[in-house]
């Protein structure tokens, strides 16, 4: 695909630098716009390093658009990591998933049957299999069916997104880390003009992408506009270990585990955030998270917890993305997502196609920003 540059370049202020920022600062100033990326933090130190990072559509069969968008979303990655380099980001390594509970496992047996109807490449292997070919530290129940998705993976996003950020700067987007968006002002005609900061600087801009993660919703406020959003915290935590015993992420029962580089990982469980409200203490949640992979991985045994911390999913009120322009403010547009580590790529190349073209892609027509408008 050529890169094209457009006629009248715009200045388009992108709200946060997660992966839903970067990817799309990135496409807009490879492409001629003029980006200017404004994170109140730091880039990519907000859910994007705080997430399983897990890029997958096997576990998107609630609607058939949505599994879609996430088949082109792993398409999206390796088309990215061909063009940045795939180190040290990027680690195609398949994802394996098995249950100890015979209702789960039965479950997990029928989504693989649907998904292979779908097109998704699924393998099952017996547990005695996968350690012999696959997982060699991971001891699992030799005749427990486990299931391989090859072509899924997982990412380092914070590191995705210094690439991605180093190589917009490079075609001249501007960073500005370490100011909050405080306010957005518009002109006579409604549409977007200035972004003021917390550090009292006001930019004037044509254009505002929102992709402000768990923040979202309150920049949508500065331009009267609601965007309803579920709060679904989760907790992660990070642990220090070398060597690294398990090879991809995995579902196990009750925990979900993936390797974070050469001497860490992460550690996730659904059931451990069902906690979070409850006002249990995030360092303990950190400690049964720790129990639970020691359980499944013995050779955990000696390693430390180094992190944990609880991160809130941006995730619209109906669990969909939005992601497009706002017709009711010109000039505002919203991407916004959970599973954004997998969607980033695919939503950055849509998005700035949307707005440097204007061309509404088919692939979000049920992601659509509009469906919040009352
Ligand atoms: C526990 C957990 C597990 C997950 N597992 C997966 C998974 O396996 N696979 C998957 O695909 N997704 C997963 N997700 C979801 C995924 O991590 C997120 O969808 C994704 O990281 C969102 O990226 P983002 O760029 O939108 O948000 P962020 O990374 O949070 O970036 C938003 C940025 O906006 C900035 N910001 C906010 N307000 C302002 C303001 N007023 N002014 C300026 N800057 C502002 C913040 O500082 C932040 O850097 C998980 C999430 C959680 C919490």
């Amino acid at each position: 695909m050529g890169i094209r540059s457009v006629q009248h370049p715009q200045r388009v202020a992108v709200i946060g630098v997660g992966i839903l920022g970067a990817a799309v600062g990135w496409n807009l100033s490879r492409q001629g716009a003029e980006v200017i990326l404004i994170d109140a933090g730091r880039p990519g130190e907000g859910v994007t390093d705080w997430s399983f990072s897990w890029v997958n559509a096997s576990n998107k069969t609630a609607r058939k658009s949505y599994f879609d968008l996430n088949v082109a979303g792993l398409a999206a990655h390796r088309e990215l990591a061909g063009i940045i380099g795939p180190d040290s980001w990027w680690y195609p390594s398949g994802h394996l998933r098995w249950s100890d509970d015979p209702a789960a496992q039965a479950k997990v047996l029928e989504t693989a049957g649907l998904l292979t109807d779908w097109g998704y490449r699924v393998e099952v292997y017996s547990g005695a299999e996968v350690r012999r070919r696959l997982e060699p530290d991971v001891p699992m129940p030799g005749d427990v069916p486990v299931l391989f998705y090859p072509d899924e993976a997982w990412v380092h996003g914070r590191r995705l997104v210094g690439r991605l950020v180093d190589q917009a700067a490079a075609s001249g987007a501007e960073l500005r880390s370490g100011s909050a968006v405080r306010d957005i002002r518009t002109g006579g005609d409604g549409s977007v003009r200035t972004v003021v900061l917390s550090d009292g600087n006001h930019l004037d801009v044509d254009i505002v992408v929102n992709a402000a993660g768990p923040g979202a919703s309150h920049i949508a406020g500065l331009l009267g506009r609601h965007l309803p959003m579920r709060r679904e915290p989760g907790v992660i935590t990070r642990i220090d270990c070398a060597p690294v015993p398990v090879r991809r992420p995995l579902h196990a029962p009750h925990i979900e585990i993936r390797p974070d580089g050469d001497t860490s990982m992460v550690l996730h469980s659904r059931e451990t955030d069902a906690l979070i409200d409850t006002g249990e203490d995030p360092a303990q949640l950190g400690r049964q998270l720790h129990e639970m992979a020691r359980r499944v991985v013995p050779e955990l045994s000696s390693s430390r917890i180094a992190r944990t911390r609880v991160a809130l999913r941006p995730i619209p009120a109906d669990g969909f993305p939005s992601v497009g322009a706002v017709p009711s403010v010109p000039g505002y547009y919203e991407a916004v997502s959970h599973s954004g580590i997998t969607l980033g790529p695919v939503i950055g190349r849509l998005l700035a196609a949307e707005i440097l073209s204007g061309r509404r892609d088919e692939m979000l027509a049920d992601f659509r920003p509009e469906r919040f408008t009352t």
